[in-house]
């Protein structure tokens, strides 16, 4: 007998997964050129220049059983100094090799934090949506945690603290954001991170433990119309920072990341022990090794981001020109309408008919939207924009 939880996830594919297969399918028949794949989140911009030149300055220099050498299981002590420094340098910080556990992906270092935090089958943590759809999978399935799920604030997609303020309770051990987000691009408000850091601390003191709050980050440099955008850390201090270099150096494939647990924390010589065994448990330990290496040598960069800015300019004009109504994404690269008919799996369905691959909202915890993964070429956007436009036709706009 297997486990049949594990069982049943490996044997359903997820919905984005399921769409982008469809389209390789497609591909097949009509040419790939004409599938406008907007379902998954692959950058296709490439990684910067220096990451091409680190990566053989790396494999020509050094030693080459070292180079592939497991390093300790948090990752190298200089690779973790020089991101660190580099946190210390555009945030004013002041973080240590000791603030930080290196993972494969953001994906990684959250389940390393839900199962490091999570101390019993009664611990929650609340989730906003529009949410990414693994956090479930990893607090359900990961910590054997409750995932307790916060409705949308559709006007604007920031918190919803009417309903946050209902579903806190003694048993809530954190609460995850992820900003700029994951399907909606909106960038959590200066005001919307004071609020919810103010309320979390006045729960802390009132249930008498800490309430963590584990934030994913992702998409931190992707931000557009020079935006300021909060680091988050700061200013809560039970934060968690999980982060990744998939998206800001388009290194999705090759899986590295950090968890940053800041001296702030409460207990933080426990927590930081806690990630270390949660690394331990998941069999996560040593990020690899080449890209450790290679990532403390691009800490500044980032990949070309100017590509998507274009992308969301024109899918928004165009869109909403339309007819469509969506709100203005301020990062990531997702934008996230509302569906022409209530029923958002029938409209993806429909989208399908001009090879147009869309994700339902309801994967994301809102019915009644869909995702447009927009990390596409711009040619790809401008040839998709007629068909988004005969699909609007069809529902008589
Ligand atoms: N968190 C969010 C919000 C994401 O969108 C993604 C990937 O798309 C991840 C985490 C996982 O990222 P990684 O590829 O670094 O594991």
């Amino acid at each position: 007998m297997l486990n049949q939880n594990v069982l049943a996830l490996g044997k359903k594919r997820s919905t984005i997964r399921e769409i982008f297969e469809f389209g390789n399918q497609r591909a097949k028949i009509v040419g790939r050129e004409n599938v406008f794949d907007f379902s998954i989140g692959n950058p296709n911009v490439p990684a910067p220049d220096s990451v091409q030149q680190a990566i053989c300055d790396i494999i020509n220099t050094q030693n080459p059983a070292s180079v592939h050498g497991y390093t300790s299981a948090q990752g190298a002590e200089d690779n973790r100094t020089a991101i660190a420094e580099s946190l210390n340098a555009r945030f004013g910080t002041d973080y240590s090799a000791k603030n930080l556990y290196l993972t494969a992906g953001a994906a990684a270092s959250i389940s390393i934090c839900f199962k490091a935090l999570a101390a019993s089958s009664e611990d929650e943590f609340i989730v906003f949506a529009p949410y990414f759809p693994e956090y479930q999978v990893f607090i359900e399935h990961g910590a054997g945690a409750k995932c307790v799920l916060i409705s949308a604030q559709i006007q604007d997609f920031q918190i919803n603290f009417e309903e946050l303020e209902r579903k806190l309770s003694p048993h809530t051990k954190g609460v995850v954001i992820n900003s700029p987000n994951n399907p909606s691009g909106v960038v959590y408000s200066d005001e919307t991170i004071s609020r919810l850091s103010a309320l979390l601390n006045k729960k802390t003191e009132e249930y008498g433990h800490p309430i963590y709050l584990i934030s994913d980050e992702p998409y931190r440099e992707i931000i557009y119309g020079g935006i300021e955008i909060p680091f988050i850390a700061p200013k809560y201090k039970n934060t968690l920072v999980c982060y990744s270099y998939s998206k800001s150096l388009s290194l999705p494939g090759e899986r590295i990341g950090y968890v940053l647990v800041p001296n702030t924390v409460d207990n933080f010589q426990d927590v930081y022990a806690a990630v270390c065994g949660a690394g331990r448990v998941l069999g996560y330990v040593c990020a690899p090794a080449l890209f450790q290496r290679v990532i403390a040598r691009c800490t500044a960069d980032t990949a070309d981001l100017s590509i998507y800015e274009e992308n969301r300019k024109l899918l928004l004009e165009g869109l909403t020109s339309m007819g469509y109504n969506c709100i203005k994404p301020e990062g990531a690269f997702y934008l996230f309408p509302q569906t022409l008919e209530a029923n958002d799996y029938a409209f993806c369905e429909r989208a399908k008919k001009y090879d147009l691959l869309l994700v339902p909202g309801t994967d994301f915890g809102v019915p009644g939207h869909m995702r447009i993964s927009y990390c596409v070429q711009t040619e790809t956007v401008q040839r998709a924009l007629p068909l988004f436009e005969k699909l609007a036709k069809e529902y008589g706009l």
